[in-house]
């Protein structure tokens, strides 16, 4: 399998390659933290079971953003926010390589789902 990203220079031109290969790796690592998660989830050894199935629930939400993150960067659009369109700053999506969407659609976001 290849690793090499077909991103499109004109979309991406907020984030330099070594940039995107940086996202990458660290989402290639969260997804990996995620599913260790998962399966210790599954048989958890002290957690309420209710916990337990809330828990995999974030998890298993987690690891498709994870997913859908790495499709982006393969196609290409990744860093550009859902909601506006706007591209997400470096900073951001280095503290969060999962984002979809800038901080203020976020806010927005976070607000219509309580
Ligand atoms: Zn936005």
């Amino acid at each position: 399998m290849s690793t090499r990203l077909h991103a499109d220079p004109a979309v991406l031109s907020h984030l330099t390659r070594s940039e995107l290969a940086t996202l990458h790796r660290l989402l290639l690592e969260e997804r990996i933290v995620q599913q260790a998660r998962v399966v210790e989830l599954q048989d958890p050894p002290d957690l309420e079971p209710d916990l337990a199935q809330f828990l995999l629930v974030r998890c298993q939400e987690a690891l498709e953003e994870i997913e859908e993150a790495m499709r982006l960067i393969e196609h290409g659009a990744y860093g550009v926010c859902s909601g506006c369109g706007t591209t997400i700053p470096y900073a951001r999506l280095e503290a969060l390589p999962a984002a979809q969407r800038c901080v203020s659609c976020q806010a927005g976001h976070n607000r219509a789902q309580r």
